[in-house]
């Protein structure tokens, strides 16, 4: 049928993922809630009993530090902290006496700082989309996802260096340097925590990258998924 008059073809955005790519993602997603239910990481910002605020405030400190590391200062910090405005009416200072056995504690106390600052100052809620969160202060993308995630309920990767290496290694690898703008692996991670329990795949993923699929050395030999996995060492 011929368009109206002055009216412009729809352009459709192509899809990144091709349809192989989104069955080994979901072949992926599967495989890892059922390795989580045996071998995952009983960590206490995944009790049931955690709230949004401690669960996007530990995502704040993981980054570049280890989990067991940040969990050695929980119980602590979040037995003297339970809500943004408790962090809003304590003085920078006394956030870095707690973050400094985790290492980059100044940065960490402004960016919890900040963040605690923004919420508490626009009625304890975060924006639910990206472009609102964009002009939160000390949130990037990887805290942006964790909020979305945690705080709004809705299918978001916590797409770090270690979701990035387990979804090359087992469909492809991607074509940007920075993880942030390569649209490929964005889809990707989006398309593997799209399944009815984003949180829990969110874990196990990087549980499941930091036990089995190391950077450096990954057990092929012993992973469950080598006979399937184009990278396998094994
Ligand atoms: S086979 Fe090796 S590279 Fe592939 S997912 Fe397992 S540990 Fe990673």
């Amino acid at each position: 049928m011929p368009l109206p008059s002055g009216a412009r073809p729809s352009r459709r955005v192509p899809d990144p993922l091709s349809r192989g790519d989104k069955l080994r993602l979901t072949r992926l997603r599967k495989f890892l809630l059922g390795w989580y239910a045996d071998h995952g990481r009983s960590l206490p910002w995944r009790s049931e009993n955690a709230t949004a605020f401690e669960r996007v405030c530990v995502e704040v400190l993981l980054q570049r530090t280890r989990a067991e590391t940040v969990a050695r200062v929980y119980p602590v910090f979040f037995g003297r902290f339970a809500s943004w405005d408790d962090i809003a009416e304590t003085p920078v200072e006394e956030l870095e006496e707690h973050f400094k056995p985790i290492g980059l504690w100044q940065r960490r106390a402004r960016s919890v700082k900040a963040l605690a600052g923004w919420v508490t100052s626009h009625g304890g809620e975060f924006p639910a989309t990206p472009e609102g969160l964009a002009e939160v202060p000390a949130v990037g993308q990887y805290v942006a996802n964790a909020i979305l995630l945690f705080h709004h309920g809705q299918h978001r990767p916590l797409l770090d260096v270690n979701m990035a290496r387990l979804v090359e290694r087992y469909v492809r690898p991607r074509r940007l340097a920075d993880i942030r703008y390569d649209p490929w692996l964005q889809e990707a991670a989006a398309w593997l925590v799209r399944g009815d329990d984003p949180v829990t795949t969110n874990w196990a993923t990087l549980d499941f990258a930091s036990a089995v699929c190391l950077a450096r050395t990954p057990r092929c030999g012993s992973c469950p998924l080598s006979w399937t996995c184009p990278a396998s060492l094994a």
